[in-house]
């Protein structure tokens, strides 16, 4: 399931393709993904332009400009579990190599969505939208009713806006008796934090998953504040794992066209058994051996010496 960071990931990828391009054709290849396709889904975006391209925690959001004597629509798309987007340069192009590798007409048996793009320069690109299990959606609204939709309003604070941060996380969680873990996942409260990059924040911050979240609001001991260094570390992992999106999404790029997800090394997530990997301003390594809970059907993973 991709999380926060690859979904903001693809829409870096996407949005130099994207925006300001005027959707040519959309080639639909089946009536469904996980919900069906909107009605008249090609034809009624076809000859609007993309006016920008926004995320809201794992949607993307594509702005689409109005069509003559309508109103502009929001196109609310999610990736589910498998989704991708690749771009592919218009055969003629022949600049970027794998060019080829996705040759016009030679659609693969996942390619659900074919969108012709004309970018401002003139070039035509295809963005093709690749799901093998099809828990991906895409949905159109109204612009002007986006904020209210259902799938939108309930959507807790960007953990990488403006608006986050410690004062916000202890209003948030004050009083909550529920474990850290579960109000971190609440996205009511915070969006878009998932189960691997919560594990990694709580680590990084070096507090317990299974602390009522209330506590984060309260000063215990020395050291930063608890809400200071968990405002600080769920930006961190979430920026550190973006960053390394973008590198390996440029290697894809130079390779196959490919816009996808990325792997990397994690310091608690899938870890168990394993040694810490903390280092005490002394120098010396944390002595925990990274445990494997359930909590509320999904594993945490944590170190119980140096998360409190
Ligand atoms: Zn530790």
């Amino acid at each position: 399931m991709p999380e926060l960071p690859e979904v903001e990931t693809v829409r870096r990828g996407l949005a130099p393709h994207v925006e300001g391009a005027r959707i040519v054709s959309v080639t639909q290849r089946r009536a469904d993904l996980r919900f069906p396709f909107p009605e008249r889904f090609a034809e009624r975006l076809a000859g609007r332009r993309i006016a920008a391209l926004s995320r809201r925690a794992k949607y993307l959001l594509w702005h689409v400009d109005a069509p003559q004597g309508g109103e502009p629509d929001a196109l609310i798309s999610h990736l589910g579990m498998s989704g991708s987007f690749r771009v592919v340069p218009d055969s003629g192009d022949g600049i970027t190599p794998g060019a080829f590798a996705h040759a016009r007409g030679i659609a693969g048996p996942h390619d659900h969505l074919d969108m012709e793009l004309q970018g401002e320069d003139g070039r035509r690109t295809h963005v093709i939208y690749n799901d093998p299990r099809r828990f991906g959606f895409m949905l159109m609204t109204p612009e002007a009713g986006l904020a209210t939709h259902k799938l939108i309003s309930g959507i807790g604070i960007e953990p990488l806006g403006n608006a986050f941060g410690p004062d916000t996380l202890a209003r948030l969680f004050d009083g909550k008796a529920a474990p850290l873990k579960a109000a971190l996942l609440d996205q009511s409260l915070v969006c878009g934090l998932g189960n691997i990059y919560v594990c990694e924040a709580l680590w990084q911050a070096g507090l317990s998953p299974f602390a009522p979240a209330g506590r984060i609001g309260t000063q215990q001991g020395r050291g930063p504040h608890p809400a200071v260094r968990l405002a600080e570390a769920v930006r961190d992992v979430l920026n550190r794992a973006i960053e390394a999106g973008g590198s390996t999404l440029r290697d894809h790029r130079q390779t196959d066209g490919q816009l996808g997800y990325f792997q990397h090394s994690f310091h608690v997530y899938g870890r168990e058994g394993e040694p810490c990997r903390r280092r005490a301003r002394s120098g010396r390594m944390c002595r925990g051996v990274i445990a494997r809970t359930v909590q509320s059907g999904r594993s945490t993973f944590h170190c119980p010496i140096c998360q409190r």
